[in-house]
């Protein structure tokens, strides 16, 4: 992977200030296509859009990010001579447009409406496939405009979810020097493992941790800058997807916890996995409890023991080609350490 940074990265207000900056980037020889989510990001677009001087070519209103949809959009824009390709939106919107920007070979400006997980400004895509979410490379933003007031007005589950995907890193890390130990030699990878840590600090040391304070929105947005240079540097998501991260993409595939963001899960299972690791961590543990969240796997509360075996299978097999702590033992130890921990 090419290494790729956004080349702006800018905070504003409102949505009129987020008008005003998108203007001087699309003066009138730019041509673009906007891409937003359904519903709230589309009327914040059409809100923005508005005070354009230079309109959109097209504009496509985002439900699922299937492949499908993204080669027609694709097919689509291939003869209008575009530019830019804009993505006002959430984690649905920024995906497909990252992956659509990074497919056509188009420069990407996005103005995320919600910040519940790292993808913000990371070079990965997370597009669905047959009901199965895959993590594919993406175009790192070239522009990102955060618009403070529209992502304070989000519910704050979101804020939350975007600090637990970062309390995440530190476990992801873990398995990285599991998987590798040799990385230190390695100049990219070592300074990739300090920007994702750097980030899982900054989470840690919140003093006075609130949800609906804008500093706090502020370290997130800082964090998850480090955290999308730290995987760009990598060239991977590495740096911040360990097994936590597969233990809850074998929850998703099996349907469990389906009410909680990608970040609640993978933050939630990251105390088990520091565990599984020989690192529990206190202040991990404390900062969940802080937040509200049980000690425990998201849905294992509900599980028979062979339920809870069944996802540690799945967890095994679902990216063989990234070694991490799950690979020392069987779904059946898995589950026994998993009592050992629950009892710790
Ligand atoms: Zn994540």
């Amino acid at each position: 992977m090419k290494i790729d940074y956004p080349l702006n990265f800018v905070k504003t207000s409102n949505i009129i200030e987020t008008g005003k900056l998108l203007d001087k980037f699309l003066p009138s020889e730019k041509s673009y296509v906007v891409v937003s989510g359904p519903t709230k990001s589309n009327l914040i677009s059409l809100d923005i859009l508005k005070s354009l001087k230079n309109k959109p070519k097209a504009s496509f209103k985002i439900n699922i990010n299937s492949h499908n949809k993204i080669d027609s959009i694709r097919y689509e824009i291939s003869s209008m001579n575009v530019n830019y390709i804009v993505s006002i939106g959430g984690g649905v919107a920024t995906d497909f447009a990252k992956r659509l920007a990074y497919l056509s070979c188009i420069d990407l400006i996005s103005v995320p409406t919600t910040v519940s997980n790292d993808g913000m400004a990371s070079p990965i895509a997370v597009i669905s496939e047959n009901n199965r979410k895959k993590s594919l490379i993406g175009k790192m933003p070239d522009i990102i405009i955060v618009p403070i007031e529209i992502i304070k007005e989000a519910p704050l589950k979101f804020i939350k979810a975007a600090i637990l995907d970062t309390l995440s890193n530190i476990s992801a890390v873990n398995d990285w020097y599991y998987a590798d130990e040799n990385i230190n030699l390695n100049t990219s990878q070592s300074m990739a493992i300090n920007l994702s840590k750097m980030a899982a600090s900054m989470i840690l040391n919140i003093k006075n941790l609130l949800l609906d304070d804008e500093r706090v929105l502020d370290t997130i947005l800082d964090v998850q800058l480090l955290s999308g240079m730290a995987m760009t540097i990598a060239g991977s998501s590495r740096p911040c997807s360990g097994s936590e991260h597969i233990i809850s993409h074998a929850l998703d595939e099996l349907g469990v916890a389906e009410q909680l963001l990608h970040g609640e899960k993978v933050g939630s299972i990251s105390e088990f996995t520091l565990f599984m690791q020989g690192k529990s961590d206190k202040n991990v543990s404390r900062l969940l409890r802080n937040l509200g969240i049980k000690k425990g796997i998201p849905g294992f509360e509900n599980m028979t023991k062979n339920e809870m075996i069944k996802v540690f299978r799945l967890s095994k097999i679902l990216r063989p080609e990234r070694k991490n702590i799950l690979d020392k033992y069987d779904e059946q130890e898995l589950y026994e350490k998993y009592i050992n921990f629950l009892g710790e």
